[in-house]
């Protein structure tokens, strides 16, 4: 008898970089291709994708790409993923209208095959047969997924909340979701994101009344910053700000796009005439204009922190502004978000946040949205994903203390690059792959080799030194003083000699090293490059990257 096998590349014990494989009889389809954004921002690297060169192994069995939804850390490294691997990708049309932009942007929108899919529908790929289930969010047109195999179902929930009213599209799909239940369901991996936050997650309607209250009572202008994905939150600003009178003015290349693409597929309704340019919001009243705006995470070139520190267009934040922040901290970007707010408050403007009014809600399951969602799946097994490990540990407690009939033996934590292998007999981690992430240059979107970094990681602690050696070409002895040349390292200045005891070191060791030794320029080469590393160990207790040159004459 087959068994199903859950491979994760990315998404557990981590923030972001989304990305599944299912394999069922040397089969293997891939749910969602994130990206993830470093906390640390390690040496100049601000984006990382799961290492997809771990799916080599799989290459003959790999036969379809399936994306949840359009966020970043679930489509963001789909070019990248389409690049070694050309599966087939099925989406939502939002989702493929967000995708599109990205493959344009790295020039393969005519290389791919997109298959367009709607809640409800069922499709076949060998041996699996895919339910998409319309699911609340955030963002719109977002699914969870039933997989169906000869051997059992696989619930993949995506990211969700049980969203009674959300702003646009339908609630939460609780009903084909309690059909497929009552088929069975052998094993659901669920979304841990808000694992830890006890009751219900809000509705997206729950922003309007501050909304309304924040649009009744500012005289000035009205700046509203929110992801460029948050479409509920972004129909709400439209509706409020129509209703006390403002049009508003979307600024930000992102948010652009994005209102295009939701308005021309009929997600977004814009009331005639509410939606106005730049040029005209400038020539309306203070009263009359709301800015939406990018850059709620204090992002360096979004257009909130331009409008902060210098201009935006020739638009800045002006004393009597109000700011409203719609949007929660992601970890790791709380630093840049104080700095914009410090900003903010530098130039006179009044800023709302979400801890002082209801001005954001989240779109992921709180506890009570995860235990409808376990109740109605009744999966025999449950998987947490998606979250840092304490999160897929309180999603485990939770329910284990919350969900009758689940413990220990059928909730699973598994962890990046693990085989869970799964049946109706057992669900156990069978296999464990060591997986480092791949970095991307924000610049150049290209790859950035491991090695870099960790040479980057090595500059930036210990700095480098600079040797170089000139060689007699014919004689092999060395001519002139050996060169040395230092950069950010600690504990060398000019005046303490260590330079010219460096230098005699060197002459010395060139001295005895054997004619043969030298002849052999790479052999010479790694020898002095070890010699000078020693010799800075000892004497300055560094580790500086020391990069050596021979010359010759
Ligand atoms: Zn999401």
């Amino acid at each position: 008898m087959k068994k199903i096998e859950i491979i994760p590349l990315g998404g557990i014990g981590e923030f972001g970089m989304n990305c599944m494989g299912i394999r069922y009889a040397d089969e293997m389809i891939v749910v969602d291709a994130g990206m993830g954004f470093p906390e640390e921002t390690p040496f100049g690297v601000d984006i990382s994708i799961p290492n997809f060169d771990f799916l080599e192994e799989y290459r003959d069995d790999l036969t379809a790409i399936i994306l949840t939804h359009g966020h970043e850390d679930h489509i963001g490294a789909l070019t990248y993923i389409l690049k070694k691997f050309n599966l087939p990708v099925y989406a939502s049309r939002f989702t493929i209208g967000l995708a599109e932009k990205r493959l344009e942007e790295h020039g393969m929108l005519n290389d791919v095959l997109i298959h367009r899919v709607r809640a409800n529908d069922v499709v076949e790929i060998g041996n699996f047969r895919v339910e998409f289930i319309h699911a609340s969010h955030s963002l719109v047109d977002c699914f969870s997924l039933a997989i169906h195999t000869p051997i059992g179902t696989v619930i993949h929930t995506g990211d969700y909340k049980i969203d009674d009213t959300p702003v646009i599209g339908k609630p939460y799909d609780l009903k084909t979701l309690s059909r497929i239940g009552d088929e069975g369901v052998l094993l659901l991996l669920g979304d841990s994101t808000n694992a830890t936050v006890p009751g219900r997650t809000p509705s997206e309607m729950a922003v309007i009344p501050a909304f309304e209250e924040i649009f009744e009572q500012t005289e000035g202008r009205l700046f509203v910053a929110t992801f460029s994905s948050s479409l509920h939150r972004l129909q709400i600003v439209f509706d409020v700000a129509h209703q006390f009178g403002r049009k508003v003015c979307v600024c930000g290349r992102s948010m652009q796009k994005n209102v295009e693409i939701a308005e021309e597929q009929g997600l977004l309704k814009i009331p005639y005439g509410a939606m106005v340019s730049l040029g005209d919001a400038r020539a309306l009243h203070d009263d009359e204009v709301c800015y939406l705006v990018t850059g709620s995470q204090g992002e360096n070139r979004a257009a909130l922190w331009n409008l902060a520190t210098s201009t935006y267009k020739g638009m800045e934040i002006e004393k009597g502004d109000t700011v409203v922040l719609s949007a929660r901290i992601i970890p790791g970007n709380e630093k840049s978000i104080s700095r914009l707010i410090g900003h903010l408050y530098k130039r006179g403007a009044n800023i709302i946040e979400e801890k002082r009014r209801l001005v954001h809600v989240s779109g992921h399951a709180s506890q009570e949205d995860i235990k409808i969602m376990v109740e109605t799946a009744r999966p025999k097994y449950l998987v947490p994903i998606h979250g840092e490990y304490r999160m897929l540990f309180r999603h485990k407690e939770y329910v284990k203390n919350h969900v009758a009939g689940y413990n220990d033996d059928n909730i699973i934590l598994i962890e990046n690059g693990n085989v869970l292998e799964v049946d109706e007999f057992a669900c156990k981690i069978v296999d464990k792959h060591e997986l480092y992430r791949t970095f991307i240059d924000e610049e150049s979107l290209g790859e950035i080799e491991y090695d870099v970094v960790r040479e980057r990681k090595k500059l930036a602690y210990g700095g480098a030194i600079s040797l170089v050696v000139t060689i007699n070409k014919a004689t092999h002895e060395i001519a002139g003083e050996p060169q040395i040349t230092f950069n950010g390292v600690a504990g060398i200045d000019s005046s303490n000699g260590f330079m010219a005891n460096a230098r005699t070191a060197i002459r010395k060791a060139i001295g005895d090293m054997k004619r043969e030794h030298i002849v052999d320029r790479n052999f010479f080469k790694e020898n002095l490059r070890i010699l000078l590393k020693r010799f800075v160990q000892k004497e300055i207790g560094t580790k500086p990257v020391i990069v050596t040159t021979i010359v010759e004459v």
